[in-house]
């Protein structure tokens, strides 16, 4: 049977990308895209389906858009969807259309309110994915970032795994760079600028391996495709900081939160050597998408001893409990959505 066939089975992002398959839902209320599946667009509830752009759209034309991924998670015992940490991802997408010239039709509060009636009006109980886009939708010839009209939508799917969390993944360090804030400024979600995230991922993949490591334009450990790094060396937690040409990952403020307020471990932000890697103790990567990875070997080099390491299983154990609603200290970074 064909990915997408199964009513109700879950959605990894590769699969996003898969024709919508019409089939009846079935009662547990799990709906796949392009059945009766409502996103907003234009300021209003409307079909997925209903939901399109016209190809000479400025933001599909020349990349001029911006994006978040948010995750909700579905606790089965408490009978809530919680959105994670919607309200940062907001701000983000705010401040990443301010670097591109424009401003979100609501502020943070209100859109934050509309992901969560987005969330009911499906009906969704099962862990989801939220992609809110802001796009240039003035349908022109000519590239610029001023003097164009804009225009939102926010959709969301049922969504599994992005990347593996429950075994170590291999990463290779790839030819490509990460792209320099004298570029396209890598701290805004840039639609654009995911070409480069693309270009990472498939050369590591088509390579073998599962996940790729980029470097900046100086030669230092900037960022995965679509997540952020971390690395354990004698007992020390360390992260890029945000002048390596990261995106500022709301997951990787989380983990450096969980980290001092769980494990007493205050993260060493500075610049990574890549060899570094290569004799670090523990390196994972992190996103919204992605969750915590852990990552057991780097250009044919074994991270630590090849297993997941403990500061890894302590963090990755604190994540999954916290954002599924199970740890009422980090309650702020959950929205409850029923
Ligand atoms: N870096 C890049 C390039 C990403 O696309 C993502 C995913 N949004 C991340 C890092 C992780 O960011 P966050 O934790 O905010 O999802």
């Amino acid at each position: 049977m064909m990915a997408g066939q199964v009513p109700g089975r879950l959605y990894s992002l590769g699969m996003l990308t898969e024709k919508p398959v019409r089939a009846p839902l079935p009662a547990t209320g799990v709906k796949p895209p392009g059945t009766d599946v409502v996103c907003w667009m234009g300021g209003e509830f409307i079909p997925l389906a209903e939901a399109k752009i016209g190809v000479m759209t400025h933001g599909f034309l020349y990349g001029t858009a911006t994006f978040e991924g948010i995750r909700a998670y579905w606790n089965e015992e408490q009978g809530q969807l919680y959105g994670l940490k919607v309200r940062e991802h907001y701000r983000r997408l705010t401040d990443s259309a301010k670097i591109l010239l424009m401003e979100p039709p609501l502020p943070v509060d209100e859109l934050v309110d509309l992901t969560s009636e987005l969330l009911r009006r499906n009906d969704f109980r099962q862990d989801t994915y939220i992609r809110p886009t802001l796009f240039k939708s003035t349908e022109a010839i000519g590239v610029r970032l001023h003097n164009l009209e804009r225009e939102m939508v926010i959709f969301a799917v049922p969504f599994g795994e992005y990347i593996a969390i429950d075994r170590g993944i291999s990463a290779q360090t790839v030819s490509w760079r990460r792209n320099s804030d004298l570029a396209i400024p890598a701290r805004a979600k840039i639609t654009g600028a995911y070409a480069n995230s693309a270009f990472s991922k498939s050369e590591a993949q088509l390579n073998g391996y599962d996940e790729a490591i980029v470097l900046t334009h100086d030669g230092h450990v900037s960022e995965g495709s679509a997540e952020n790094l971390f690395m354990v060396r004698d007992g020390v937690l360390m992260t890029p900081g945000v002048a390596d040409d990261i995106l500022e990952g709301v997951t990787r403020a989380g983990m450096m939160e969980l980290a001092s307020g769980e494990l007493r471990l205050q993260t060493l932000v500075r610049s990574i050597d890549r060899s570094e890697l290569y004799i670090a103790d523990e390196v994972f990567l992190c996103g919204t998408g992605a969750q915590l990875s852990p990552v057991i070997s780097i250009d044919h080099r074994t991270i630590g001893d090849g297993t997941v390491g403990p500061v890894t299983e302590a963090l990755a154990a604190l994540y999954f409990d916290t954002v599924r609603g199970r740890r009422p200290a980090y309650s702020h970074w959950l929205t409850p959505v029923y």
